[in-house]
């Protein structure tokens, strides 16, 4: 939010500078368009790099003098993969975070249940998850996380104070929304882009191409590849010395309110 301010403070002071050096007039016009093209291309890269901190402060990545990394799963519960995840973090003993849609945790409250209940961390990821969802007014955009909030404390009875933006894309008016609904939000430093990768090689060769202390996953329990690598990549993390952490002890953030 900060760069946002900055980069808009920095545009207004180009209009100042013209309206006190002869006025529009007088100014070529290269120097009114160049600030502005500028300053959009900034928010356009701000609005879909969640690790930006262009609109919203998110934590991203945990400490790296510590050699820990968190793994978190969007999208669920669903039937079809969140209890095959359950199963294998259950017996590796790994604490994972699952960022929960919120008309899902209505369809699956017995999921939601086990998830907790085995010790994973429930975040919220928007009631909708619509593809409209950034283009709401911050009222709006309350109203849903609100909405999703519910559905979790109904069904598990913590309320989560972790949000991840749907899509990972932040605006003005998600910032507002996420700062009045007194939401933290959580990005990622690992994308494995499972919804697009199928083949289980490339999803596991990309997740693991590099990988650093703090490292943030962001998996979806909505994929049959993620289930199949899982093992493999518990494995190799803790073959590489690396300890796997809930994301609240990664990031040292309260995971509910
Ligand atoms: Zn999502």
């Amino acid at each position: 939010m900060l760069r946002f301010w900055v980069i808009a403070a920095a545009v207004a002071a180009v209009g100042v500078i013209i309206a006190t050096h002869g006025g529009w007039e007088a100014t070529p016009l290269w120097m009114v368009l160049l600030p502005v093209i500028a300053a959009t291309g900034f928010a356009a890269w701000g609005a879909v790099n969640v690790r930006s901190n262009y609109f919203v402060r998110t934590h991203s990545k945990g400490k790296s003098t510590d050699k820990s990394v968190s793994l978190t799963f969007d999208d669920g519960p669903v039937t079809s993969f969140t209890p095959q995840i359950l199963d294998i973090l259950a017996q590796f003993n790994v604490k994972a975070a699952f960022f929960c849609i919120g008309h899902r945790v209505e369809q699956e409250p017995g999921i939601m249940k086990r998830i907790t209940a085995e010790g994973h961390l429930v975040g919220n990821h928007s009631f909708s998850h619509s593809p409209m969802f950034d283009l709401q007014h911050s009222s709006a955009m309350r109203t849903d996380l609100a909405k999703a909030n519910e559905a979790i404390k109904s069904t598990t009875g913590l309320q989560p104070k972790l949000f991840r933006p749907p899509y990972g894309v932040t605006n003005p008016m998600l910032a507002r929304a996420i700062r009045k609904s007194k939401l933290i939000a959580v990005g990622w430093s690992i994308r494995s882009f499972d919804t697009v990768i199928t083949d289980e090689d490339k999803l596991f060769e990309r997740v693991t191409k590099k990988i650093e202390a703090g490292d943030i996953f962001l998996f979806h329990d909505t994929c049959a590849a993620t289930v199949r690598i899982l093992p493999a990549l518990i494995k190799q993390l803790r073959r590489d010395g690396f300890a796997i952490r809930r994301l609240d002890e990664l990031l040292n953030i309260p995971a509910y309110a």
